[in-house]
């Protein structure tokens, strides 16, 4: 089987589980630049191809103004695609500077102003839903952050409706391994477009994490299945939040 069918293979099995992918959806899929949204965008138009109802997908990159950043290969990559795209040309990184706070990272800001536009390109270009490239790595690096940072018992989830009613976002990739997804930027050859802003860098906390996470995977081989099983199988009777449903 090759990667692409691999990967394919677990996007739809999440996608049937969770009722990601749904007929005649038109997905709006927003291409930073790194391997993930490539990966995303390249998976999801294989998908398409091989399902047994329709669906759309539209591109969207923001350029965002950084200084060093050319866009241009990513650009040509969607040309070459042949999957419609559109450009955004915004210049966030202006806004970033102006309201970066010393100490603070970039990530914030730029990501809430980022949203602002996916979600209002994807509004008038009639999508119902925004999918976002967050894979299994993400999920368990989150889950590890608000167990030791934030005191909750918490992940991400596979889909779920915006505040404000207008999108569903998903989360087709959130069970794809990271490594898988690293294959494949080197298999595609994607032309990656690093920001310039944080030179892609996790935040510490992140990065704490997936290290600790990797350290016991050294000696534990099949820790993040196992993690991302645990998951699926959630006994609240014996956790202590009383707000929460108890199974009899
Ligand atoms: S990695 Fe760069 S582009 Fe992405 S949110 Fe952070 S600053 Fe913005």
């Amino acid at each position: 089987m090759s990667l692409t069918e691999k990967i394919i293979k677990t996007i739809a099995k999440t996608s049937g589980a969770y009722g990601i992918i749904e007929p005649d959806d038109k997905i709006m899929v927003a291409v930073s630049g790194g391997k993930d949204s490539y990966g995303l965008l390249y998976l999801l138009n294989e998908l398409k191809k091989r399902l047994p109802f329709n669906i759309e997908i539209i591109a969207l990159h923001v350029a965002q103004g950084q200084p060093g950043v050319d866009p241009t290969p990513l650009i040509e990559w969607l040309e070459q695609s042949g999957i419609p795209h559109e450009i955004a040309r915004e210049d966030t990184y202006s806004v970033v500077q102006r309201n970066l706070t010393e100490g603070g990272t970039p990530c914030a800001i730029c990501s809430r102003l980022r949203r602002g536009i996916i979600y209002t390109r994807a509004e008038k270009l009639g999508c119902n839903k925004v999918a976002l490239g967050h894979h299994r790595e993400d999920t368990l690096a989150t889950l590890m952050m608000n167990l030791f940072y934030s005191g909750k018992l918490q992940a991400m989830p596979p889909k779920y409706t915006t505040d404000d009613g207008r999108f569903e976002v998903i989360r087709p990739m959130i069970e794809v391994p990271e490594p898988d997804l690293i294959a494949l930027r080197d298999e595609q050859q994607f032309p990656i477009v690093p920001c310039a802003l944080c030179s892609g860098q996790e935040d510490h906390k992140r990065r704490y994490v997936n290290e600790l996470l990797d350290a016991v995977q050294d000696t534990h081989p099949t820790l993040r299945n196992v993690m991302l099983g645990a998951l699926k199988h959630v006994n609240p009777s014996h956790l202590l939040d009383l707000t929460v449903e108890r199974k009899k």
